[in-house]
């Protein structure tokens, strides 16, 4: 089962999203990553331990005071760096980084859908439709908390 973190503080927020992380682990899991905003964003992703994903993090110096994390469980896509999370929809100046627990159910006809509209997929994951999708929304200008 994944294990999902999000931090926001006035300091690094990194140190606490791997703690998070790494107090989910016993929930069981494939792959693991994080994405962070610091003016811009950054991602770091790693098949296996989250000691691995932390090592990556130290080794990118990777810093920020908001973030997400993830702990992945694979249920569609392999067990690849790829496919973990976060996933992110980036167009213009607009960047959107999500992570998911689940299964989204509708993820072929939104993939269309969201093809259709011009996005291109990086992952196997069902979970990628979301970024694509709530970046499309906040683009018309929609709520996506409202669509
Ligand atoms: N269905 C998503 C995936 O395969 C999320 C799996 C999970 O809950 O970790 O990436």
């Amino acid at each position: 089962m994944c294990g999902i973190v999000g931090a926001a503080a006035r300091r690094n927020v990194v140190p606490i999203l791997i703690d998070g992380l790494r107090k989910l682990e016993y929930r069981g899991y494939d792959s693991a990553g994080i994405a962070i905003l610091n003016g811009s964003m950054t991602r770091v992703r790693a098949v296996g331990r989250v000691a691995e994903l932390d090592a990556r993090a130290r080794e990118k110096g990777a810093d920020a005071p908001v973030g997400i994390a993830h702990t992945r469980w694979a249920t569609h896509g392999g067990v690849t760096e790829g496919n973990a999370h976060p996933h992110i929809s980036s167009q213009g100046d607009l960047d959107i980084s999500v992570v998911h627990n689940g299964i989204i159910e509708n993820h072929e006809a939104l993939r269309e859908r969201l093809r259709n509209l011009g996005y291109e997929f990086q992952s196997q994951t069902d979970t990628e439709v979301v970024a694509h999708l709530v970046h499309s929304l906040v683009r018309a200008g929609r709520d996506p908390f409202d669509a």
